[in-house]
């Protein structure tokens, strides 16, 4: 049995029984969705899984013809989609015993200039069986020294000039509810550099009850994760996955790997600290 909840708590489930297939998808609407450098999604059958609660805290975003994205519209966490014979239950939330899966990966001619895959699954293109990658929404001219980003719908676009600060993967829990995603990606900028060049009223920032900053901003029409400097934080956190562009740096470290999910193991040099270390 495993259970999964998003960031604010509302919407939780459980997953009865073990996991027999999972995707890493390294499409760019994915990495757009879930603000991560990949998304991982476990299929499992309609009958093995349960809404245990906040089903009403739901919304959608077509993101396709074929495809609607879930998330919460209280903290912006991507949700399981809960829908036909086979529910995609973001992976990376859940906690507890999935068995062994096999794990693919796809879409891999599509994944992020920063992201090493470092692991021996199987790797596809495409979908098995067939099937495109859908477009994502036009990326906006390249500027020399520009870094642009934006959420999957469009609605919301920024910038940043000049090199981050750091960039840095982490495990905890509540990145992981926060993307639906097994770890998240992030850059730091320093607030001066970047700035939102559309739609900034579409922005929902949800800060965590309890956390001393700990929260999630997100697009208020498609749920992707966006930019957002937490109170007294010296940096705005990038997400990643919003990235338009190559922002040229890579992740430097593994942070809070104590509390990685079991079944992903990054077997590359960068070192691993189980709590946040030193940057
Ligand atoms: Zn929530
Ligand atoms: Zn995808
Ligand atoms: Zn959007």
């Amino acid at each position: 049995m495993a259970t999964g909840k998003c960031l604010c708590g509302g919407v939780s489930f459980e997953v009865e029984g073990d996991i027999e297939h999972m995707h890493h998808c390294h499409c760019s609407m994915c990495r757009k969705a879930h603000g991560a450098s990949f998304a991982t999604y476990a299929d499992v059958p309609v009958e093995r899984f349960r809404w245990i609660s906040g089903s009403d805290l739901i919304v959608g975003y077509a993101s396709s013809e074929f495809l609607e994205r879930r998330f919460c519209k209280i903290c912006g966490s991507v949700v399981p989609d809960g829908e036909g014979d086979t529910v995609s239950v973001p992976a990376g939330m859940l906690e507890g015993d999935i068995g062994s899966s096999e794990i693919e990966h796809i879409l891999v001619t599509s994944k992020a200039p920063w992201h090493t895959i470092v692991d021996d699954h199987k790797q596809h293109d495409s979908y098995p069986g067939g099937g495109e990658e859908m477009p994502g929404p036009a990326a906006p001219a390249t500027r020399e020294g520009v870094v642009t980003g934006g959420c999957l719908c469009g609605a919301v676009e920024f910038e940043f000039t000049g090199e981050p600060e750091f960039m840095r993967n982490c495990h905890c829990s509540r990145c992981r509810r926060a993307k639906g995603a097994v770890h998240a990606t992030n850059l730091f900028v320093a607030p001066e550099k970047l700035s939102f060049t559309k739609g900034s009223e579409h922005l929902v920032r949800f800060d965590l009850p309890g956390a001393k900053a700990f929260g999630h901003s997100f697009c208020d029409t498609c749920g992707s994760s966006l930019p957002r400097q937490a109170a007294g934080a010296p940096f705005v956190n990038v997400p990643a996955g919003s990235l338009d562009s190559d922002p040229g740096v890579r992740p430097e470290c593994h942070f809070f790997y104590g509390s990685k999910v079991d079944w992903y193991t990054p077997e590359d040099e960068l070192p691993k600290h189980d709590e946040m270390g030193s940057a």
